[in-house]
């Protein structure tokens, strides 16, 4: 496994893994690596000769500095995790590296960034677009795996490659969820013990919501549940939930109408923000099990050992339809 520190090293090891015969699968990731994360690149090593992994915390999709400061950073255990799992190139870029100037340049998402995680973080998927075009770019992949678990930023993704005819398949990978239905997420571990046994509180209310679908409730009637089960956990704090079409996060007429509906939930608990969504029809699922989990886990840091490492190693204005407190922090 190689692992490269500059943009010129990134290209030039993928370059040479193509001109070996094999396509590229790319994963771009923020690090703090968890089992969600290695599901990715699980899909990805089954299907592509090489894959590359991006690890890069992008201030240009962070709106607060604080936010940007505490995100967790677990660099040698990332290392680990991507060797394991068999990786080609891990890329882990310093910020001057990335931007070596402030970007005049940059991507627009238009209306599929300004609802939801848009509204609470304004800018937010500019800049995640932004960086996901540079990675691209970069790499040159046939195909790069995102996670449902971020699901606005799976259709803002899609959306961009299609809209810049960008020659990458995007595969969207199921959410890897805890014991008790949370789902798996970097910022988890910023939680404090009793914010961690509350955060749960979102599984349930996808629960709720998908049970309120069910039995015929209209989309507001839905965010409506999904709000109220979420309110009933004093911990956490609702910034947004919605039944939307999974397509262009519109908020239809009623849940049967659109192909694909997506049930979003947003709150706080302490000052930790979690985001959790599920396919509207069909819920969450049941919940994984503390075996599961516990095996996901394992994986997850490497519980075998390591392939080997080479290279350089220091190298609220929600949608109509969705419910909020209206609280405007973001
Ligand atoms: P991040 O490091 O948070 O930017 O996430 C990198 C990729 O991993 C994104 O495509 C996420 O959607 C995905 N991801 C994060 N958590 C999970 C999870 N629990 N299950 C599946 N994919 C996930």
């Amino acid at each position: 496994m190689h692992v490269v520190r500059t943009v010129a090293g990134f290209t030039g090891a993928l370059a040479a893994a193509r001109q070996h015969g094999g396509d590229v699968g790319l994963v771009p990731t923020m690090g703090a690596l968890h089992a969600g994360h290695r599901s990715l690149i699980d899909r990805a090593v089954e299907a592509h000769a090489h894959v590359a992994v991006s690890i890069f915390v992008n201030p240009l999709q962070f709106d607060r500095g604080e936010d940007l400061a505490s995100y967790p950073r677990t660099p040698e255990s990332d290392l680990a995790v991507c060797a394991e799992a068999g990786v080609g190139t891990v890329f882990a870029p310093s910020v001057s590296e990335m931007y070596p100037r402030p970007p005049v340049t940059t991507v627009r998402v238009g209306r599929l960034g300004e609802p939801f995680e848009g509204a609470c973080r304004p800018g937010h998927f500019d800049g995640v677009a932004t960086v996901v075009a540079k990675l691209f770019s970069m790499a040159g992949p046939s195909t790069a795996y995102f996670g449902e678990k971020d699901f606005q930023q799976l259709v803002v993704v899609r959306r961009m490659a299609a809209d810049l005819s960008m020659p990458v398949e995007v595969v969207a990978c199921p959410t890897v969820r805890a014991p008790d239905g949370l789902a798996l997420s970097s910022r988890n571990a910023l939680l404090s013990p009793a914010d961690r046994r509350a955060a749960s509180v979102l599984w349930r209310a996808l629960r709720t919501g998908a049970a309120a679908v069910a039995a015929g409730s209209d989309p507001r009637a839905v965010a409506g549940a999904m709000a109220e089960a979420v309110g009933g956990e004093p911990r956490a704090r609702l910034d947004y939930a919605a039944a939307v079409d999974g397509a262009d996060l519109s908020v239809p007429r009623a849940v049967a109408d659109p192909p694909s509906l997506r049930l979003l939930v947003a709150a706080r608990l302490g000052g930790v923000r979690l985001i959790d969504n599920c396919d509207g029809r069909s819920g969450p699922g049941a919940l994984p099990g503390p075996g599961a989990a516990a095996r996901r886990m394992a994986a997850a840091v490497g519980a075998g050992t390591p392939r080997s490492v080479a290279g350089s190693r220091d190298g609220d204005g929600p949608a109509a339809g969705s419910l909020a407190p209206g609280d405007g922090e973001g």
